[in-house]
């Protein structure tokens, strides 16, 4: 790992992300859903697990005990991934060390210790430090973090936007003004409840799986006489479907007309 890397996945006390450990793969990873799956895995460790021999009975009473049906086959859904504080702001491995009083039971999980341990997912190379900066500066919440951290489009492209209309590179500092927080924040709810989103449940982003391979959902711009629109990964990211031409253009505007808020606004303060 280059020391210069940021590590996202426990960035601070407010949020956490635990995409890579399967968070997001179940067929219903709604917040709500998830949240008491994570509660409910939390309390039974602490119960359950005394010593690292416990673990295997844990897995055995959380695995029988849910409803484990995945969105991606491939994905494997980690059943040590828990709630780590007594808020239920951070999700995390509830096998790793600082959980268990020094004694590291990762050893224990189907990836082993070692890819535990070391992993680190492509956002921490494709998305540049200062939009991650930023994103930790406008998202307090595990849910919607590990969503948008793992989707670098999002996030790349929205930041790239703004900056080449306000041309600069935007500084996490600017961040502190709670206008343009909310104004971008807007922007990354769309990852939950975008009104274009694809009802499909085999499906997040911009990917579906066909019963064999993941295959990306394209947009299919031909059909409604259109050239494919500057948003196009964007769109995908936030798993778009389009009615008719008239469809995209709403949406089109919707996320323009944030961008164009964002940088009129930042204009009046930088
Ligand atoms: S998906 Fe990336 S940021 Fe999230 S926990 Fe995994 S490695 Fe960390
Ligand atoms: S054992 Fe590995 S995959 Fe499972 S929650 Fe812990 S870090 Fe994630």
């Amino acid at each position: 790992m280059s020391e210069n890397i940021m590590v996202l996945c426990q960035p601070d006390e407010q949020k956490s992300c635990g995409a890579c450990c399967g968070l997001y793969n179940y067929v219903d990873s709604s917040r709500e859903s998830l949240t008491l799956r994570l509660r409910a895995r939390t309390r039974r460790f602490r119960n359950m697990v005394k010593n690292p021999e416990d673990i295997k009975c844990y897995a055995e009473a959380t695995l029988a005990g849910e409803d484990c049906t995945k969105r991606y086959e491939v994905i494997y859904c980690c059943e040590y991934l828990g709630f780590l504080d007594a808020g239920e702001k951070k999700v995390g491995c509830l096998l790793h060390p600082m959980q268990n009083s020094g004694w590291d039971l990762r050893a224990g999980s189907f990836y082993g210790q070692e890819t535990c341990a070391g992993h680190l997912c492509p956002s921490h190379h494709y998305i540049p430090a200062n939009q991650a900066q930023i994103l930790l500066k406008i998202i307090e919440d595990w849910y919607l973090y590990g969503l948008c951290l793992t989707d670098i489009d999002l996030v790349v492209d929205y930041f790239r936007m703004i900056a080449d209309r306000i041309g600069e590179e935007l500084k996490p500092e600017v961040f502190k003004n709670e206008v343009l927080r909310n104004i971008a924040r807007e922007y990354f709810d769309w990852k939950i409840n975008w009104p274009f989103r694809s009802e499909e449940t085999n499906r997040l982003g911009k990917y579906y799986f066909d019963g064999s391979q993941y295959m990306i959902s394209y947009i299919d711009y031909e059909k409604f006489g259109r050239e494919i629109s500057p948003l196009d990964k964007i769109f995908m990211s936030l798993s778009s479907t389009f009615a008719n031409a008239q469809e995209m253009a709403v949406a089109e505007e919707l996320i323009m007309g944030n961008v164009r808020k964002f940088v009129a606004t930042y204009r009046k303060y930088y």
